[in-house]
C-alpha cells in the first residue's frame, strides 16, 4: 500500500515523533497480514516514510528455494525506489510469528524484531546515520545498528 500524507500531517509528525512512531508501526502491523510465509511462519511488515511525506508498505515474501526470501523492509524499500523517490526519514517494522501458541520471548508480537543485516546494508545505501528505524519497544538510528556501512 501506498499512502501519501498531507502537509498538515506531516508537519504533525515533525512535531511529535511519538504519534509519527505510532502512525508506521499501525501500518508497518496492516503489511504484515499480507506475508506469504509458509515456511517459517514469521511474518513481518515494514512502513518507510518517504522525505516528500509517501508511506510505502511491504511484507516478507519466502521462496521454496530459501535464498530467494526478500525481507519486508527490501519490499518496501524496492516499492519506494522503483517510483524514483531516494530520500526516506524512517521505517516501522513489526514481527510476530502466526499461528503458533508458544510461550517464548520471539513469539510476543511486542517483541521487536530488528532488520537483519543485509536490510541494514541495504537502508545504508539511500539512508543517511539519523535515518530513524521504530520498532515495538525500541527505536533506533540506522546509525546506531549499523556503524561502518560498506561504502563504494
Ligand atoms: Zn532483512
Amino acid at each position: 500500500m501506498v499512502i501519501l500524507l498531507n502537509s498538515g500531517l506531516m508537519s504533525d509528525f515533525k512535531s511529535d515523533s511519538g504519534k509519527l512512531r505510532k502512525a508506521l508501526l499501525k501500518q508497518a502491523r496492516n503489511a504484515r497480514q499480507s506475508a506469504y510465509c509458509r515456511y517459517s511462519n514469521f511474518a513481518v511488515g515494514a512502513a518507510l516514510l518517504t522525505e516528500s511525506g509517501m508511506i510505502y508498505t511491504g511484507c516478507n515474501i519466502e521462496n521454496a528455494s530459501y535464498s530467494l526470501c526478500i525481507c519486508a523492509e527490501r519490499v518496501a524499500f524496492a516499492r519506494a525506489i522503483a517510483e524514483g523517490h531516494r530520500n526516506f526519514s524512517a521505517i516501522a517494522i513489526a514481527g510476530k510469528f502466526q499461528d503458533r501458541d508458544v510461550d517464548s520471548e520471539i513469539m510476543k508480537p511486542e517483541t521487536d524484531c530488528f532488520p537483519c543485516g543485509a536490510c541494514r546494508q541495504f537502508m545504508s545505501e539511500f539512508c543517511q546515520p539519523d535515518f530513524k528505524i521504530y520498532l515495538e519497544q525500541q527505536e533506533f538510528t540506522l546509525g546506531e545498528l549499523f556503524p561502518g556501512a560498506f561504502k563504494l
